[in-house]
Parts: C-alpha cells; structure tokens; sequence
C-alpha cells in the first residue's frame, strides 16, 4: 500500500518512543503519533513522510488504551511542558524503566539488563506540583489580550494558562497577580519577532522545605513602570522572600539577563536537599524537583558505599549539590564543572553547611582532571568517583583519565540512557562492569529519565 500525506488511516500503537509518542505500523511503515498511547486504535493523519517512517497526527480515538488517563490539565495536549499527562503514571514508570532496560541491551551490550535493575522506577507519590522552578513567558495574542503561561511544543506561540499541574501551587496566585498589573497598566510585552515591548517572562522559585518564595520579573528594559504597585500585592502572597526584575535587552531564545535588581526582600531563597543547606538566586542552576533530588542522591549515596576515609571525585558538579552530599560521609571531595558561576555557588554553599573538605575546579572536566592526575598527589586518584554529565555524556578523554585514576567505584547519575549505555560499555572495554541500577522519575509526565548506575572493576 503507498502511504499518502494528509491522508487518514487506522493504526494501532504498539510502542512508545522516546519522547513519549506513540508508535505504530502501516504496512511495515514505522508511525510516530504524538498524544497517543501504547494500545490505542486510532485514526491517524499522516503530516508528514520520509523514506522509512513517518509523522502522524491523532485525529480520533477508535478504542482508547487501557493505559489511557484523563490529563489533569486541559492544556496538556497543546502545551509543550508535559508529553505523558495522558497516560497513567504506573505506565509512565514502567515506560521509563524499559527505556533504560533497552539502551543497556543495544546501546551497552549488556545481555539481561533487567537482573541489575532495582524495579520498579523509584516514582512520586503525588507526580503533580512538583517543580520548583518556573518560567512563563508573557505576551499578547492576536486580539490584544494579556497571554502568560507555556510555549506549545516545538513553537513559541503562548499557550495562555491559569494554572499548571506539574508547578508549585503558589504560581498561579503569582500569575494572576502579574496579569492584573499588566492590564491595569496597559504594560506592553515583548513581541519575540519584533525585538520590542517591555514585560518578557515571570520566574517563580519555590523552596519546597522552607516555603520561601521568589518571583522575578524579566525585562527588556531597565525600569518596570508602577513596580511598586505589583510589588505591594506579591508581598501579600505567603512566603514571599524576594522580589526583583531582570534585565534582558538581548533579542535571544536565553530567558533571562545577567543583570538582577532586587526590589524588595532578600537577593536570594533558601532551600535544603536532606540536611544540606541551599542559597538560590534568579540566576543559579538548582534541580527542579527537590522531592524526587532527594531520592537520586540518596541512592547515589547509597551506591558510593562510603566509610569515611574516601578521596571522591564528582565530574560535572554544578553547584555542588552532590559534592555536598558525599563530602559529609567521606575524606575529601573533588569537584569539577564548567561554568565559573556555578562553582562561585559551590563554595558558597560548602562555606554556608560548614563543610570544609571540598574542592571545586572550574574547567572542562576533560582538561582539568587528567592536568591533576598528570601533577600527581591530592587529588591524582580516587576511591569513588561520580558523574553527572548533560545530555551528550561524558568525553571520551575524562572516561580515560578516570580509569587511570584507579576508583574502586564509579557511580554513573545520568539524565541520557542512550550516552549512559555508550558510556558503559566504554568503562567495560577498561574492566569496569554495571552492578546496580536504579531509574528514578525526576520529570512526571515527561519522556525524560534519571538513572543511577553503580560500576565497579572486574575482579
Ligand atoms: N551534578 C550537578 C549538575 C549536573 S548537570 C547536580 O546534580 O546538580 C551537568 C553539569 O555539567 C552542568 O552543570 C554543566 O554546566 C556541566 N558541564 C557541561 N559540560 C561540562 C564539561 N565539559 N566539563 C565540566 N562540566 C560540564
């Protein structure tokens, strides 16, 4: 059969890919079918073919699968925040944990992944109203009116909404508070082709253990008219802490500025992980959910099996979260990590828990770490050694240099699978083997996954 564009047929999903969508077949085509689950039949048109597969897009639902749920958002299907609302949670878990299991299988030639895995995914308890952080970008639809809420997937058109099930509660008080002013004031908002218009985005930061609340608004200019009138509202808010604007007058995609004004309250929130203490500010990298953090580092903890006289170096330490963590349980703790400011935050937050045997390096992980291990002495070898890599993975010349540093450890936190894997067999070519692996949902109602893998050498 030869498959038309813009046609309809009826297909049934089999699989879920790796954003979430589902996938199915039309006479051996492979379909990716975005808002679709894993035992739908459904009436797909297709919008868009290549040689071997093809996009669809669902038009009805025949018979609906029994992995199926009703989004708690009326916006989930538009909107680009969450791919997975409509499927039920367990299956989110099983999905993300199968995931992992398959990229072990082809990517890391591990023969029977499944008997390492620690199952189920570690998952929330309530998955919903579980970030800490967000980000609204502020605009006008066609008719004038006041747009604030999320960008659709893939464009930047603003999809208006009053409140958002994966986001801290409090937000959408915020958000109505801002829409108010911004009406009452006839503010203008930034029009991203034009370059012009004042209000951009809202930033929202919660410290979900201490209740202290952040707002912060992004500019493209450098005084927001009549602030103190928003800003006499927002204080009413409970556990309002900071409130400041930010200054962005670049015409980018980068959400915020590098200049902040604070306005009323405190520059900055505080927050812990367990019993490590947190400074935050508007510009400050921190994981988005603290609940599920907890769980990750717990368990990479846990996998670090540490006794108390253990050098432990963490590659790709952001602000030092997991330094932290590891530096009470251990001698001394390295870290590394690209970006200055980041590791500003590091020693700041080492300094504010008292904590006085860690060490942070700013650099590229791949140059600044095997430079030490040529040196010689502190900081040449390691017992246990933790990495963190963004998506892409780890460079190939740190994966060496960490071998050579001997750890009888290495616990791998990883937000990729697929680099995971990569990565995995290349330690195993150097007589490191997987033991353990824990998968834990830190993005609900995404297609992202955290996975925890603990290796050690062949004996
Ligand atoms: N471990 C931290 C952050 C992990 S995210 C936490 O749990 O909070 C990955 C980090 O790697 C980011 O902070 C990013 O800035 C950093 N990074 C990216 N490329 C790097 C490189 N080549 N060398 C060192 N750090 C890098």
């Amino acid at each position: 059969m030869d498959i038309v564009k813009n046609n309809d047929y009826e297909i049934t999903i089999e699989d879920m890919g790796n954003d979430g969508e589902g996938i199915g077949h039309i006479d051996g085509m492979t379909v990716f079918v975005k808002d679709t689950v894993m035992g739908d039949v459904a009436i797909v048109r297709i919008i868009k073919l290549k040689k071997s597969i093809a996009y669809g897009r669902l038009m009805k639902l025949v018979t609906p699968s029994p992995y199926r749920v009703k989004p708690l958002c009326d916006k989930a299907r538009q909107c680009g925040g969450c791919q997975m609302q409509h499927v039920s949670y367990e299956k989110q878990l099983e999905y993300k944990w199968n995931k992992v299991a398959n990229c072990l299988k082809r990517i890391g030639g591990i023969e029977n992944p499944e008997t390492l895995m620690e199952y189920p995914a570690y998952g929330m308890e309530k998955p919903y109203h579980y970030r800490n952080k967000a980000q609204f970008p502020v605009g006008r639809d066609k008719n004038g009116n006041v747009v604030i809420g999320f960008y659709a997937g893939r464009t930047h058109a603003i999809i208006d909404t009053d409140s958002c099930a994966i986001g801290a509660e409090i937000n959408d008080e915020i958000v109505k508070c801002v829409r108010a002013f911004i009406k009452k004031y006839n503010i203008s908002t930034y029009d991203e082709t034009t370059g012009k218009g004042l209000f951009r985005h809202i930033l929202i930061r919660v410290g979900f253990v201490t209740n202290e609340v952040m707002v912060c608004l992004v500019i493209n200019g450098d005084k927001l008219p009549h602030c103190d009138d928003l800003v006499s509202s927002l204080v009413q808010i409970s556990g309002m802490t900071s409130i400041c604007i930010n200054i962005n007058q670049e015409k980018t995609n980068r959400i915020l500025g590098d200049k902040c004004v604070t306005l009323w309250g405190q520059d900055y929130i505080t927050d812990y992980i367990g019993n490590v203490k947190y400074h935050i500010s508007p510009l400050s990298f921190y994981q988005v959910n603290p609940v599920q953090t907890k769980v990750l580092y717990d368990k990479a903890l846990s996998y670090a099996d540490l006794k108390g006289d253990e050098v432990v170096w963490d590659m790709y330490c952001g602000i030092g979260t997991i330094s932290l963590f590891l530096a009470q349980k251990a001698k001394h703790v390295y870290g590394v990590e690209i970006v200055p400011q980041a590791i500003e935050d590091a020693k700041n937050n080492a300094k504010l828990n008292g904590i006085e045997n860690a060490d942070f390096y700013v650099g590229k992980a791949e140059e600044v770490v095997p430079e030490i291990y040529k040196k010689g002495g502190a900081g040449s070898y390691a017992d246990v050694v933790v990495i963190d890599p963004p998506r892409k993975g780890c460079d190939a010349v740190l994966l060496d240099t960490l071998v050579k540093m001997n750890p009888k450890r290495i616990v791998y936190v990883s937000c990729d699978p697929a680099t995971l894997a990569r990565d995995i067999k290349i330690l195993g070519e150097s007589g490191y083997v997987v033991r353990k692996v824990a998968v834990v949902d830190q993005f609900c109602h995404s297609g992202h996954v955290e996975t925890v893998a603990l290796l050690t050498r062949k004996p």
